[in-house]
């Protein structure tokens, strides 16, 4: 999903959790964490592209797929576990539920969007994939191909 789409989407979320809860931690963390869950791209642009690139570049290796290998530390089910954990445990903090509400919109989206199956987006299909982004991504490949 891109990043306009990402920014409705979380404000969306964001409105109907301050409308229901009135918390502005709350609020804020889903907001912040249903769009900057993305900088994890940043890490995968750069690993196969290099350093020296413009934001335009930066966008559009995304937008059309441009990768060999996708890790997406941050995109994973099994973090949904632990935040999950985490938040149980800190008693619901605010904070902590919030951003997991926003990671977890977020994931759904682009689940739904990006991927033909659940487990593109689990940090241990794609290990065992050995991070392949055409096995992995398999709905994104056909864009990347299409693209070029
Ligand atoms: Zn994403």
């Amino acid at each position: 999903m891109t990043l306009s789409y990402h920014i409705a989407a979380s404000s969306s979320v964001s409105a109907l959790i301050y409308y229901a809860t009135r918390s502005l931690a709350l609020t804020a963390a889903s907001f912040i964490a249903g769009i900057f869950i993305d900088l994890d791209h940043i890490l995968d642009v750069v690993r196969e592209h290099g350093g020296n690139i413009t934001i335009k570049d930066f966008f559009k290796i995304c937008h059309n797929a441009r990768f060999d290998r996708i890790i997406l530390v941050c995109h994973g089910w099994e973090w949904l576990f632990i935040g999950t954990a985490l938040a149980w445990y800190t008693s619901w903090n605010h904070w902590i539920l919030g951003a997991l509400i926003g990671v977890t919109h977020h994931m759904v989206l682009d689940s739904i969007h990006n991927s033909s199956n659940l487990r593109s987006y689990s940090l241990i299909y794609r290990w065992r994939n050995n991070f392949h982004f055409d096995t992995i991504f398999t709905k994104l490949t056909k864009i990347k191909y299409n693209s070029q």
